[in-house]
């Protein structure tokens, strides 16, 4: 069964918005077979967010991402990975349509309550990386 790697971030936590997230994935008929509550820090940060690193934003985003805890999970379905990012929306919350877990709940790029994995094989990286 394909899986992907999911993570609500800090704005989730702090606005009550982890339940919301779990809801709709199992809403989606998707299982969460692992989660974990992490407090993460600007070294595994600089790696799961790589492709960011060179970026003028990038203190940005470790600050924002190290401003409370994310919950991260494994989450199995079929073409999981996709449906995940379906049901999440476009990274920036201005443009996530509505009925979209970024649309309905963030409003701008930076601050956009979840992380999931952009294809299969980093899915597998990112389990890698945060459970081991
Ligand atoms: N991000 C940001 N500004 C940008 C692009 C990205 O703050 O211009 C942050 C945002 O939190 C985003 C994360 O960096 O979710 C990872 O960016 P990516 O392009 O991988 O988007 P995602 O896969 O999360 O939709
Ligand atoms: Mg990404």
């Amino acid at each position: 069964m394909e899986r992907t790697y999911i993570m609500t971030k800090p704005d989730a936590y702090n606005r009550g918005l982890i339940g919301e997230v779990i809801t709709r994935i199992e809403n989606k008929g998707y299982k969460i077979t692992n989660m974990k509550m992490m407090n993460l820090d600007e070294a595994i940060l600089t790696e799961h967010y790589a492709h960011l690193a060179d970026k003028p934003f990038f203190k940005d985003i470790v600050e924002y991402m190290t401003s409370g805890p994310v919950v991260g999970m494994i989450v199995e379905g079929e073409n999981v990975v996709a449906g995940m990012r379906n049901i999440m929306g476009p990274t920036d919350g201005l443009e996530a349509p509505a009925g979209t877990i970024r649309g309905d709940y963030a409003n701008n790029k930076s601050e956009n309550i979840v992380h999931g994995s952009d294809s299969v094989e980093n899915a597998e990286i990112e389990i890698k990386r945060f459970f081991g």
